[in-house]
């Protein structure tokens, strides 16, 4: 039987788990960058299931593959080979130029596999070389040591004691980083564009001068791409802008479209630390999570980055314009590609329960920070879309 809204709002005070601040909607499907409430209520969807539907709902190519795939063989443990985790690994690592692939389920998986992965490769150099410095207003995962890794104290209050070994740096400034850098530093964890912590893009020499100085300690650069990876910047991976490589990048997100998935990639040079019984994991990298990401990966063709970067761009001006009418109200427009963010001079919450009222599904993150992270098929009518819904609701509150 067809539950109301309000039935189902009950039953999740009732039953679960009251972790998440939820909008107050039940949304029932979805059709490219729309999705539909129970109320038959149509809205324009640029949060993305949080950069999650890289191909917005419903593309034929991802549903069947999910679809032909769920009818062969859902899972099968990892104690067996299977073609389509051979083929997103070959995919992935080809992306990395060369390398191995771990599949897990989630972003803090794939963190929590690439910072064991990092100690055990340390390990072999020396023992106490184990320290990861990790940037201030970072996101890295709900883990015990994807939380500790994470550099935002509200997160992991309560919940010690936590893993030892984990400091922190303002993200952007090299030279407070090459302060804290030394031999017993075992990896220097960043995001390459901060997500959660308000979209914040690093200076354009900064990758660079830390990849040297981790040459130059022995110390392994992971770069978190959970969020701004998987072509979201018009790259496929966000540190191809900075022209770096990372020892290890995690991913996750928008790997499979929405089915859950995680991974890490490593160079060889690293990889080699990992045996047999070191690491694990029951579902990662199933047939059904692995069929999506084929699926993901094979749409991501040069000419769908392109046209990420272009409707990046073109979305970023129009964010622009707007700042320009709204100057006291918008103090910064940032991002790269499909990752936007807009800072403004005072809480972002109701301006999103404005813009969900509008039928415009956005977010704000560190309190102040219009996020948009829409499906990366998002179309220019779709943005001018989003820019009417703004361009109604903000001025109500500036
Ligand atoms: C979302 C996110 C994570 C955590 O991913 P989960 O799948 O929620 O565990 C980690 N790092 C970054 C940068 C993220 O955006």
């Amino acid at each position: 039987m067809r539950k109301t809204d309000e039935q189902i709002y009950e039953i999740d005070a009732r039953d679960y788990l009251p972790v998440f601040a939820r909008y107050k909607i039940v949304l029932d499907h979805g059709e490219g960058v729309y999705v539909y409430d129970t109320q038959g209520k149509k809205y324009i969807d640029f949060l993305g299931g949080i950069a999650v539907n890289v191909l917005g709902h419903g593309y034929p190519a991802l549903v069947n593959a999910v679809a032909s795939q769920a009818k062969k063989m859902i899972h099968c443990s990892n104690l067996y080979y299977t073609q389509t985790q051979a083929d997103a690994a070959a995919k992935l690592a080809a992306r990395f130029g060369g390398g191995k692939v771990f599949f897990g389920n989630s972003g803090a998986e794939a963190n929590e596999g690439a910072i064991k992965l990092a100690r055990k490769y340390a390990h072999t150099i020396s023992k106490d070389k184990s320290e990861i410095i990790c940037a201030w207003h970072s996101f890295h995962g709900r883990t015990l040591a994807t939380l500790t890794a994470t550099g935002q104290p509200k997160y992991q209050e309560g919940f010690g004691p936590l893993p030892e070994g984990f400091s922190y740096v303002d993200f952007g400034d090299y030279d407070a980083l090459e302060k804290m850098v030394s031999e017993k530093t075992c990896a220097v964890m960043l995001e390459t564009i901060q997500g959660e912590g308000g979209v914040h893009v690093p200076p354009k020499d900064y990758f660079k001068k830390v990849r040297t100085l981790c040459n130059k300690y022995g110390a392994l650069l992971i770069l978190d791409e959970i969020q701004s990876g998987m072509g979201r910047t018009g790259k496929f991976f966000a540190y191809e802008h900075f022209n770096v490589k990372p020892d290890i990048v995690t991913l996750a997100k928008g790997l499979a479209g929405g089915v859950p998935i995680g991974a890490f990639i490593a160079t060889n040079k690293v990889a080699v630390a990992f045996h047999a019984g070191d690491h694990g994991s029951t579902f990662g990298g199933n047939p059904l999570a692995c069929a999506a990401a084929n699926a993901v990966l094979d749409a991501m063709t040069p000419e769908f980055l392109e046209n990420v970067e272009k409707m990046g761009e073109y979305f970023k001006e129009r964010l622009l314009a707007l700042q320009k009418k709204l100057p006291w109200f918008i103090k910064e427009v940032r991002g790269s590609g499909l990752i936007l963010g807009m800072e403004l001079t005072k809480e972002g919450r109701d301006v999103v329960n404005a813009c969900l009222e509008e039928g415009a599904i956005i977010n704000c993150t560190a309190g102040n920070v219009l996020r948009f992270v829409p499906p990366l098929i998002v179309t220019k009518s779709e943005i001018d879309e989003v820019m009417n819904v703004l361009e109604r609701v903000l001025p109500r509150f500036a």
